[in-house]
């Protein structure tokens, strides 16, 4: 219950006396209206603070660096996990290139980075492999093989392979 001091004796009185009961005092009506009123308006300005706190608050997730970086580097990620992917194709054409080949010690493989590579379906990947090897005549003959893989949870198969013009 809110108090007001009495004018008089300056002893707090309860705001809903009409006079004091220390000294008998008339206490102003309106002096408690007046508390009231800057006790609402008190109330409001905490109020207002903490709405204005809480429209803030949604608002900076938005405004703060942290999500564009991590949007971001989740795109770097996921280029970098299809170029790795694209390099275990390559290493896969290799493979499976080789053992084709009536002599397989003799590949000479290009570097694996220049081999042209496109991934065509969802996990199937188009790879032309580039390299120097035996042939039937036993002279070192270069060789290119179009070699469709797909690969999944590590594992790599071999869907077609072709040999295509130098
Ligand atoms: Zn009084």
């Amino acid at each position: 219950m809110a108090v007001s001091l009495c004018k008089e004796c300056s002893k707090e009185v309860g705001d809903t006396e009409k006079t004091c009961p220390y000294c008998g005092a008339k206490i102003p009506k309106n002096n408690g209206l007046l508390v009231k009123v800057i006790i609402g308006l008190f109330v409001l300005g905490i109020l207002g603070a903490i709405f204005s706190r809480f429209g803030k608050t949604p608002a900076q997730p938005q405004d703060s660096q942290p999500a564009p970086t991590s949007a971001k580097q989740k795109a770097a990620e996921e280029v970098k996990a299809r170029a790795d992917k694209l390099n275990l194709a390559r290493s896969a054409c290799e493979r499976f290139a080789k053992k084709t080949l009536r002599d397989p010690s003799s590949a000479e493989f290009e570097d694996s980075g220049t081999y042209w590579a496109k991934e065509i379906k969802p996990d199937t990947y188009r790879v032309q492999v580039r390299f120097r090897a035996k042939n039937d005549a036993n002279a070192m003959a270069q060789k290119v093989v179009d070699c469709v893989v797909q690969g999944k949870g590590g594992s790599w198969v071999p869907l077609s392979m072709q040999e295509s013009p130098v």
